[in-house]
């Protein structure tokens, strides 16, 4: 049976108890056991292999958060890595219908489900969109699937070419894109034929309703189910037609969606829709996110790592600030404001959020403050020890040389450093009295 990434990745990361931060070695294991998931939701191997390095350079070193288990964080990172690497610039959803008639040409192979999600998107472009659409079927072959096209479109509401016995594809290429204009429709559909296989006459025919339709869209619907196959016929249909967007259909049945990962890779093209179901509103926009979830199977770990990570932020802040509002504020605590304000993009853009620092905010700026300083005063408290920065009231000379030398600076820089927190500090004890403090640890975490 299918085992899931995340059982897979607690599973090596079992023995491992809680560490700071993620080693090389720990990332090389869990990315094996990522690479065996990936295969096995039908992941081509080339695409496999440059996911795994994005995602290997990305986790190394990465800090792991408090209550999540190493395994956890590197799902949360693989997932992360899954949903840029599925995303792109386009909106899925805007199909380019401008200009009416706008010609859109559906491909594919037969039973993959392009009649229907034909009539789906008609439905949708109808009534999300207010167009209004015309839809032909090209399949000469099979009346039963001109049939099928007619009964559909009686059903959403929307209008279907008239089917004449004996004409080819490309006469009702000509003849759908003929009545669009006369009869004021916003869109037209070309439903091409499908084929068991790929062969090379029905991409000739493809090809030639493509000249004379010069379709603004051309979507290739694929059975999601199919797994490599879906990826192999997306290329051979990129490469001899040209597509401009993949439907993705029977994403409502249990397939693993690795298909998905590979086709973006593959093709270049994205990933418009996927089809969820038989009914005509079983459709939706392609969301990166979901697919990811389905490749990893991994319930809601992703929340849960954000959650945690936003607890933990929101706990030291709730905890520094009882204490800084009873004024005891040390250099941990300096040194941690000192590190998030370079998170934070330095100190103007932190002083710029926390109400009442105007006045230093132009203090900072004329000392010149930039991100160098804040990195020489984390030094500087780096240099201390542990009792120096719990009770900075001890430093006379002898310490203060030793700090300044260890940090590799001036004595005048580090009273500088000791001038700047009793200011600090005796403004976290003003503001803890009105309700400022909390609103400034707000704006800083
Ligand atoms: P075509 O030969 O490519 O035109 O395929 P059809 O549109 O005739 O679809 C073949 C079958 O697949 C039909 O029974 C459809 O109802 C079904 N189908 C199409 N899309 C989906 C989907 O997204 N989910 C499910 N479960 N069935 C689908």
């Amino acid at each position: 049976m299918f085992e899931n990434l995340s059982e897979r990745l607690s599973g090596v990361f079992d023995r491992l108890t809680k560490q700071g931060a993620l080693s090389e070695d720990d990332v090389k294991t869990a990315l094996r056991e990522v690479r065996v998931a990936l295969l096995e939701a039908d992941v081509s191997l080339p695409v496999a292999r440059d996911f795994i390095k994005a995602v290997q350079a990305k986790a190394t070193g990465q800090a792991v958060t408090k209550s999540v288990t190493p395994g956890q964080q590197v799902v949360k990172i693989v997932h992360d890595e899954m949903v840029h690497f599925l995303t792109g610039d386009e909106d899925p959803g805007a199909l380019k219908i401008d200009n009416p008639p706008a010609p859109i040409l559906m491909v594919g192979l037969q039973g993959g489900g392009k009649t229907t999600t034909t009539a789906k998107l008609a439905k949708r472009l109808k009534e999300k969109n207010g167009k209004r659409v015309l839809m032909a079927s090209l399949d000469v072959n099979r009346p039963a699937a001109m049939e099928q096209l007619a009964i559909l479109g009686a059903q959403i509401g929307v209008d279907t070419l008239p089917i004449v016995a004996g004409q080819k594809p490309v006469d009702i290429a000509k003849r759908a894109k003929q009545q669009a204009a006369m009869g004021g429709y916003d869109v037209y559909m070309l439903d091409t034929a499908g084929r068991l296989s790929i062969d090379d006459e029905l991409m000739a025919e493809v090809e030639a309703v493509r000249d004379v339709a010069t379709p603004r869209e051309t979507l290739l619907v694929v059975d999601g189910l199919t797994g490599q196959d879906a990826v192999h016929t997306a290329q051979n249909f990129d490469d001899r037609i040209g597509i401009s967007g993949v439907v993705l259909t029977r994403m409502d049945g249990d397939g693993r969606g690795g298909a998905a990962l590979s086709m973006r890779a593959v093709t270049g093209q994205p990933i418009r829709f996927v089809g969820l179901g038989e009914k005509m509103d079983a459709i939706e926009e392609f969301h990166p996110e979901r697919i990811a979830g389905r490749i990893l199977g991994m319930g809601d770990i992703v929340s849960l790592v954000e959650k945690a990570q936003e607890t933990i932020e929101a706990e030291q802040a709730e905890r520094m600030m009882k204490r800084f509002q009873k004024g005891r504020f040390n250099m941990n605590d300096l040194r941690m404001q000192l590190e998030q304000m370079i998170k934070m993009g330095g100190m103007e853009g932190v002083m710029g959020m926390m109400p009442g620092m105007g006045k230093m905010a132009k203090q900072v700026q004329d000392a010149g403050f930039d991100d160098k300083i804040l990195k020489r005063q984390i030094a500087l408290i780096q240099s201390m020890t542990k009792l120096e920065r719990a009770n900075p009231q001890v430093l006379q000379a002898s310490r203060k040389k030793r700090i300044a030398r260890g940090a590799g600076l001036e004595v005048s820089e580090l009273n500088k450093l000791l001038k700047m927190h009793r200011q600090m500090a005796d403004m976290m004890k003003k503001m803890g009295k009105g309700g400022m403090l909390k609103q400034a640890m707000k704006a800083m975490f």
